[in-house]
């Protein structure tokens, strides 16, 4: 199977790669396709992106990086959802739509998402838009079910694992009830 993985981060790369390798064995032929117009701030984008490629030292598998900062297009494109189910949506399909197409130039037959290894995401509606999208591109998107798949501690040593699902919006969910302080304050030399 020629099988094109949409990554969303390097941790479910990782998990991704561990299911279907062990679901394919050596039938499998893979490659990745980072592109994540929905991860926000700038900084935190590069960090994600980063640890793919660390993650890739460690287990080289052929990439194709679609390097956009895309706060503009993804917000353009959520609009005028900017909260609830709908954002989410728009957002998958952004992502899923890219993949699907490109599954089709390369000429590979199957697509899928490292989103499918998260408990945080709505699997139901990837495996929708997945199938409307590899139906609108003449490929097939591969569902699984890989949350409970595991990978080896020490392969993910160092790795970053971020905090929160990726857009700005998310990122205001996951924090807005802590009271979490980024920032103490202190002294500098000479002050008393
Ligand atoms: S919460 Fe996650 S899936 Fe939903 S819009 Fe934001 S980045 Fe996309």
């Amino acid at each position: 199977m020629k099988l094109l993985v949409h990554i969303c981060c390097a941790i479910c790369w990782a998990k991704t790669l561990a299911g279907a390798r062990e679901e394919f064995g050596s039938d499998l032929e893979v490659m990745g396709l980072w592109y994540n117009p929905n991860i926000h701030p700038l900084l935190e984008y590069r960090k994600r992106m980063k640890a793919v490629s660390v993650y890739s030292e460690r287990d080289p598998v052929t990439l194709h990086v679609i390097d956009e900062y895309g706060i503009a297009p993804f917000c353009a494109t959520i609009h005028p959802n900017y909260e609830g189910p709908n954002r989410c949506r728009a957002c998958y399909r952004m992502r899923l739509d890219k993949a699907a197409r490109y599954c089709h130039d390369i000429g590979y037959t199957h697509f899928t998402t490292t989103m499918i290894t998260s408990t945080h995401q709505d699997h139901d509606l990837i495996r929708e838009l997945g199938e409307a999208a590899a139906h609108a591109n003449g490929v097939k998107f591969l569902y699984r079910d890989y949350r409970a798949v595991e990978v080896e501690e020490k392969t993910l040593k160092g790795i970053y694992h971020q905090q929160y699902c990726g857009c700005v919006f998310s990122e205001n969910e996951r924090f807005r009830n802590t009271t979490k302080e980024l920032y103490k304050g202190g002294k500098r030399d000479g002050e008393s």
